[in-house]
């Protein structure tokens, strides 16, 4: 089983307006056949009003779509034929788990043989041949998904669209399901477009990541490029730079900045132009304890500590009296006063 390939699929300027909002402002985007490409960011910033422009659930409001160069936004959500996958599964009730995965086949006409033998493979595929036989009720949730991915992947199609697929699992079923999907991407070769809110989702799947902010493109790259030098702030604060300390820019050349909040100072990485006042951004886990005085070093006291296991969680609070938040292996407890080292590549400072 695989999907048709493509070479290419284009989002050019997609824009889409209701009444007075505008969900998505001109959206532009290259998906290569063969790609996992994961759209992330909050609630309402406009993943889903994406996801169903792709789908042909929503008409544009502006801009165009095309798959290996010809038009296909004018084209009804069937005559592009595109997988879908839902939060809510959307499975029938009232049919077995094989003839949910085979209804878009026997909807196409597929003779009776060969629409076996692909819901034979799409049931083995997701690991539900046990199931096979029952109906959506007796499944768990977990299983209910696989039902509904089984269904979307038996008409390989071109394009995979999934909005939130995992989202009503449990924890753990979340993280065995997320490898599943990662699996079947690879072994079937999909194409797919991924919509999360869960950085941690987004990173794990995807070949690339698109961070969209009200309806605008903030960032498109490898989940590598994303994490490590995300292009503003915004960015970094969905990527895990917890800290967003607000300083003072002493000095500053081509790639680098010296900031100063009160008792602080700091050297960063300079990621955007800077005038006199900037923040710098820290991921909570890099931060290091330290006993002596030095470079970037900060002197905080400790206030609130919560045990996760190999390591702790701890908010301290600055001399300014701002709040600090760290992850470390060190052993803290409430009152002590620590010194804190962030080296210079770990400190983000935008504008
Ligand atoms: P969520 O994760 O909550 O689903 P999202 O990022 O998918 O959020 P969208 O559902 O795409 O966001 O919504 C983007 C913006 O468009 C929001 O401001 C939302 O209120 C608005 N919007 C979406 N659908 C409609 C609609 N049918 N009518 C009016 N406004 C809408």
């Amino acid at each position: 089983m695989a999907g048709q390939r493509f070479a290419e699929l284009h989002l050019d300027r997609v824009q889409r307006a209701f009444g007075d909002t505008v969900a998505l402002k001109g959206m532009d985007l290259t998906i290569k056949g063969g790609e996992f490409v994961a759209l992330l960011g909050p609630s309402g910033c406009g993943k889903s009003t994406a996801l169903n422009c792709l789908a042909g659930l929503l008409p544009l409001t502006g801009g165009r779509i095309t798959l290996d160069g010809k038009r296909i936004d004018d084209l009804p959500p069937e005559k592009r034929g595109f997988g879908m996958v839902f939060q809510n599964y959307a499975l029938f009730p009232h049919m077995s788990v094989r003839r949910n995965i085979g209804f878009g086949l026997s909807m196409r006409k597929t003779p009776k043989q060969e629409l076996a033998r692909r819901v034979d493979e799409a049931v083995r595929l997701v690991q539900l041949e046990e199931h096979q036989h029952k109906f959506p009720a007796q499944l768990s949730g977990g299983q209910q998904q696989r039902v509904a991915i089984a269904r979307a992947i038996v008409l390989e199609p071109p394009l995979v669209l999934m909005d939130e697929p995992l989202s009503n699992l449990d924890a753990a079923l979340r993280l065995e399901m997320r490898t599943e999907i990662r699996r079947l991407h690879q072994s079937l070769g999909l194409t797919t477009v991924y919509v999360t809110h869960d950085q941690e989702e987004a990173l794990a799947l995807a070949d690339r990541l698109v961070v969209l902010r009200l309806g605008e493109v903030q960032q498109v790259g490898s989940p590598e490029e994303v994490y490590a030098h995300p292009v503003n702030r915004y960015v970094a604060g969905f990527m895990g730079y917890r800290n967003m300390i607000p300083v003072t820019v002493t000095a500053q050349d081509d790639e680098h900045a010296t900031v100063r909040a009160d008792g602080v100072e700091l050297v960063g990485v300079k990621r955007e132009e800077l005038g006199a006042q900037a923040v710098a951004a820290v991921r909570p886990e890099d931060f290091t304890v330290v006993a002596e005085v030095g470079a970037n070093t900060l002197e905080a006291v400790v206030e609130i500590v919560e045990y996760h296991g190999r390591e702790q969680a701890v908010e301290a609070r600055l001399g300014d009296g701002s709040q600090l938040h760290v992850r470390t292996t060190s052993r803290l407890a409430p009152g002590d006063a620590i010194r804190l080292r962030v080296p210079v590549e770990r400190v983000l400072v935008f504008a």
